[in-house]
């Protein structure tokens, strides 16, 4: 099973250990997450500052 990571700076989640939309060094520790579709029609996302669609944890440690 693959290890889920968080991006420290826009909390996108990836599997990988650098952020592929802003190159910020990625977390293992976080915690709940939100799917974020139409990032231009939520208000989740403009509270979070979200551009891109995918999914995006909550609080990043
Ligand atoms: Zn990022």
């Amino acid at each position: 099973m693959k290890i889920i990571r968080a991006c420290k700076t826009c909390h996108y989640l990836t599997e990988k250990e650098s952020c592929p939309f802003c190159s910020s060094p990625t977390s293992k520790r976080w915690r709940g997450y939100v799917v974020i579709r139409n990032p231009e029609s939520s208000q989740v996302a403009e509270h979070m500052n979200i551009k891109k669609p995918g999914k995006y944890a909550l609080k990043v440690m």
